[in-house]
């Protein structure tokens, strides 16, 4: 599939015609001074498309900068879309407008070809909400939707992606540090394939020091400089004077700066430092962030080219398992035919890697998935199936008793649904007939507590569990439980979890269902294929997809880890009785 991508600027319009197939670039130019030609950014377009003409185009993916809350994912454009982008110029006045000329542009142009919008900031739309917010008026921020979005998104997921593909070991069982060091510059704490942080905001000009952007500033400075300047004049320096240009006075390319340092430019040793020196401080917040970290990594023009800045921002940072091999990092070349070189020391803890990024390419894979999945809307993806080991939920009350007054949960690793960690705490379930030890107490606290068990379990224990949804504990089973503080007697929490959905609403949509639905999920191609009814769908914007069943259903139909299954049949919610045997998507 050939696909261009366009990226159109304020200032300039870059695009790419790539095969998607082979990962190769078949044309690549730019137009700059786009603003300063007559007919601007449409007559620019329609040159570049004139000058295509001759080249087989399947589709075309637009980068998008911002795209305020609504979107998560990558969409196909149409005009609701178009609507919702221009929704959020007032978020990036400068780069917005230009995306939707070059949008408007090509749609003039190549009408009936697929046309995608790839948003810098949809791989951080599920951050949690403390990396989210900031500490302001909760309802003036989210009138005025100020929050933090983040951007480099593109980026991020791929680097991210190359480096688990280089540590052969799955994106979602890794914690990564992206650091993505160019002219623009940010930081991002990848967490299990998740953006749970990352150092721009609601706009690029916030966190690492950039080439003419300042980065973090206290905001006294900016009210300071905006009564002395004026807010324009604070905006211009802020964003195009500040920086490595800034602290320098030599202009952004750290190459001239790191010249300049070498022949004893006092400026320029004072960016070198100041730049360094900021990026180690977001490396050890996201660590801690994550709790620790597999890898660091380093892309970007500064972050794949410097050998420096790199040196300079791992050094001392060998408490996080981070250790330079100093040959490997001087040596460390990344190109699309080796997009990762690894330049830490053999024995040390954390890997850092020097990553190739290619936001084009990014950009041209996500629009062949969505133009894919476009033109097949009735073919439901699979699901991903977890397998739930027996375990308890514990309120307030349960927790004093069993582990002390005041007592917290600590985090043994977190768990697929955002949020949701298995603690390192474990309780003794003691029943009538015999008991279970060690059972995982998972956390956060919740209001009641739950204890959720196989029908094996049932029987060792020797008692009777009804199959209850989660959260619905009244008047299920009694059961004795034993912690390092003491023993409780539960009236009532014992359950046998029913087997579950967790969906996001873009799941939902995609599936054509909705909370509290009851479907049927279909396990083919494995050594006992079995199809489960009964399935109760939850959604939330908390969730992410996947199914839950317990060990005896996995065992059932001889699943493990990684297992995905097929949504098949679908029955309307509150009447499955009824139900409604229609295939999904038709
Ligand atoms: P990007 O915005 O990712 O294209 O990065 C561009 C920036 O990377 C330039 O402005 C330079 O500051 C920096 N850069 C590129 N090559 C080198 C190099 N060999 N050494 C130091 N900095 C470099």
């Amino acid at each position: 599939m050939k696909i261009l991508v366009i990226n159109c600027g304020s200032s300039s319009i870059k695009y790419q015609l790539i095969d998607q197939g082979s990962g190769m670039t078949i044309v690549k130019d730019s137009v700059e001074r786009v603003a300063e030609l007559e007919g601007g950014h449409a007559q620019a377009l329609r040159s570049i498309l004139g000058g295509l003409a001759a080249h087989e185009i399947s589709a075309v993916g637009h980068r998008v900068v911002h795209g305020g809350e609504k979107f998560s994912d990558s969409v196909l454009i149409d005009s609701s879309v178009l609507a919702a982008i221009e929704a959020c110029v007032p978020l990036a006045p400068l780069h917005n407008p230009a995306n939707l000329a070059g949008i408007r542009a090509a749609r003039e142009m190549l009408p009936g070809l697929a046309q995608v919008a790839v948003f810098d900031t949809a791989f951080h739309a599920r951050m949690p909400r403390r990396a989210r917010a900031y500490a302001i008026d909760r309802e003036l921020a989210e009138k005025g939707s100020i929050r933090r979005y983040g951007f480099h998104g593109t980026s991020h997921a791929m680097v991210a992606q190359r480096a688990a593909d280089f540590l052969q070991q799955p994106l979602k069982e890794l914690r990564l540090i992206s650091c993505h060091l160019g002219n623009g510059a940010s930081a991002c704490a990848i967490e299990y394939g998740h953006s749970v942080d990352t150092s721009m905001g609601m706009t690029p000009l916030e966190g690492l020091v950039m080439g003419t952007r300042s980065g973090d500033l206290d905001p006294g400075v900016v009210l300071k400089l905006c009564r002395e300047l004026g807010v324009d004049a604070t905006d211009e320096l802020l964003n195009r004077k500040s920086g490595l240009a800034g602290l320098s006075g030599l202009g952004n390319d750290l190459r001239d700066i790191e010249s300049a340092a070498a022949q004893g430019h006092e400026g320029a040793r004072a960016a070198i430092n100041l730049f360094a020196h900021r990026a180690k401080k977001y490396i050890g917040a996201y660590a801690a962030v994550m709790g620790g970290i597999d890898a660091v990594i380093f892309t970007g023009g500064i972050g794949q080219n410097s050998v420096s800045m790199r040196q300079r921002i791992l050094q001392h940072l060998d408490f996080l398992g981070l250790r330079v091999d100093d040959d490997l990092n001087r040596d460390a070349r990344v190109s699309e035919e080796l997009p990762v070189v690894d330049i830490s020391t053999r024995t040390a803890r954390v890997r850092a890697l020097v990553v190739a990024t290619n936001e084009e390419l990014q950009i041209a894979r996500e629009t062949e998935r969505i133009v894919a999945k476009s033109v097949r809307p009735s073919e439901p993806s699979p699901i991903p199936i977890a397998i739930s080991a027996r375990h308890c939920h514990l309120d307030r009350a349960t927790m004093d008793q069993l582990f002390g007054v005041g007592s917290e949960l600590e985090v043994y690793k977190e768990i697929s649904q955002p949020g949701q960690f298995a603690s390192k705490q474990k309780v003794n379930l003691i029943g009538p007939r015999d008991r279970i030890d060690e059972v995982r107490v998972l956390g956060p606290l919740r209001n009641k507590s739950q204890f959720e068990i196989s029908r094996t379990d049932e029987y060792k224990l020797g008692v009777d569990a009804p199959i209850r949804g989660s959260g619905q504990v009244e008047g299920s089973a009694p059961i004795t439980v034993e912690g390092p503080k003491g023993t409780v007697h539960m009236v009532e929490g014992l359950i046998c979890a029913r087997r579950h959905i967790h969906m996001h609403p873009d799941d939902a949509k995609n599936f054509a269902v909705k909370d509290g639905d009851e479907v049927e999920v279909g396990i083919k191609g494995g050594p006992r294929d079995l199809t489960f009814g009964d399935v109760l769908v939850r959604v939330s914007d908390k969730y992410v997809l996947e199914m839950h069943i317990d060990t005896d259903e996995a065992n059932a139909a001889e699943l493990s880890r990684g297992a995905a299954g097929d949504l098949v049949y679908v029955a309307p919610a509150g009447d499955v009785q009824a139900a409604l045997r229609a295939p999904i998507g038709k």
